[in-house]
């Protein structure tokens, strides 16, 4: 059988997404991904949905995040090794792919370690507008590493933070985000310890590292009203939150039978009460209950925020012409003669079509 049909796919580089990021602009590509994500969270029941798959090791996990609807797959491949950056390396890296559903050819093999980052700060942020009380202005930054300024910076554009109290047990990880976030308009005040950081907070981020069930906040630390942010608490026997903290408030999520297994709540028992955050967005349930109630976002990390991330890096990367066109899956004239591509040299048709889907090898 003879095919007219190709696939190329588009590759995004870290270099390339740092670069379509500066021209787009981060808070604009903060707002876009927390677009996509609200959108997406809206059509919950239209995805094919499942816990990520985990391999854990000594000081690590490697896990897969699928996700689906009708027209497109994803997956992201990520890491999470708390001690990496003893050895220069970073503690999250990931990558991912958006594919068609009717084909399942590949359209987009991206990087996903600076996405991962912007989508979780959009995560949080589309969480705490339906939480938080709307005249949150004070957040504490407990954990001032890689993910950090994204997370300061999705608070100040998607939900009016002015000032941000920060703790870090590595003092130089906080000099590093003072110095990154010079002029963004945030008053910075560095703590010298959690419970000062987050004394008078109005939102308390938890984003730290640290492969044990840590006790970042306790419950003497909890003032009515607050809403807590606990990103850091994302694998099994890796928690933040003392478990009193989460009976003092009403306890949200992303995907209920992975947080079950993940999140801060996996200190308490299976039928411990959580709200998806899903039901909130689409008004099913009750978000906050008033000014005094703390609300808790035990927030892991859905394969639907990658879905939704990558959706927005495949537009802006098209309205922006970046990345490249690379040959990932070969372009075949008969695609049952796979072996074909073996065979030397190549058709001239073959080889005409696959300079038309990677320009790059010419
Ligand atoms: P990182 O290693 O770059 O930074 C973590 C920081 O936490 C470090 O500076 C470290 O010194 C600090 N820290 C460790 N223990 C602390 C403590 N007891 N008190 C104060 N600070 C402490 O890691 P990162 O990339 O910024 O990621 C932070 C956390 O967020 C990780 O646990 C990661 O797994 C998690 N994460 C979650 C999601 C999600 O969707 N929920 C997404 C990405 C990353």
């Amino acid at each position: 059988m003879q095919s007219n049909a190709t696939v190329s796919t588009l590759f995004l580089s870290a270099p390339e997404m740092a670069e379509l990021v500066r021209r787009k602009g981060l808070p604009n590509c903060l707002a876009g991904i927390a677009d996509n994500i609200h959108h997406d969270f809206l059509r919950w029941q239209a995805f094919d949905k499942s816990a990520r798959v985990a391999n854990h090791s000594q000081d690590g996990v490697i896990e897969l995040m699928p996700i689906s609807d009708d027209s497109h797959y994803s997956f992201k491949y990520v890491n999470g090794h708390p001690s990496n950056t003893r050895i220069g390396l970073s503690t999250v890296m990931a990558f991912g792919v958006l594919a068609d559903v009717a084909t399942g050819s590949p359209q987009l093999l991206s990087e996903l370690t600076l996405t991962t980052a912007l989508r979780t700060a959009a995560m949080s942020a589309v969480a705490a507008k339906a939480l938080a009380r709307p005249d949150s202005r004070v957040m504490a930054l407990i954990g001032n590493g890689a993910q950090s300024e994204f997370q300061a910076l999705a608070f100040q554009h998607l939900l009016g933070i002015e000032e941000l109290r920060l703790f870090d047990v590595d003092p130089a990880a906080t000099v590093k985000l003072v110095a990154n976030l010079e002029g963004s308009g945030l008053k910075l005040t560095r703590c010298a310890s959690t419970a000062e950081a987050v004394r008078g907070a109005d939102i308390v981020t938890t984003v730290t590292a640290d492969k044990t069930n840590a006790t970042i906040l306790t419950p003497e630390m909890v003032e009515p009203g607050m809403h807590v942010n606990a990103v850091g608490g994302d694998c099994p026997g890796k928690t933040e939150l003392h478990a009193e903290v989460l009976r003092a408030g009403s306890v949200f999520v992303e995907y209920t039978p992975q947080t079950r297994i993940e999140g801060d709540i996996q200190q308490l028992p299976a039928d411990f009460e959580v709200t998806e955050l899903w039901e909130v967005l689409a008004g099913r349930k009750p978000g906050r209950a008033g000014r005094e109630q703390v609300t808790v976002f035990d927030s892991v990390g859905f394969a639907l925020e990658d879905f939704s991330a990558l959706r927005f890096v495949r537009d802006a990367a098209a309205e922006l012409g970046v990345g490249e066109r690379i040959a990932l899956i070969p372009q075949l004239a008969d695609p049952k003669n796979l072996f074909g591509l073996l065979r030397r040299p190549a058709s001239p048709r073959d080889a005409a079509r696959l300079l038309e889907a990677s320009p790059s090898l010419a």
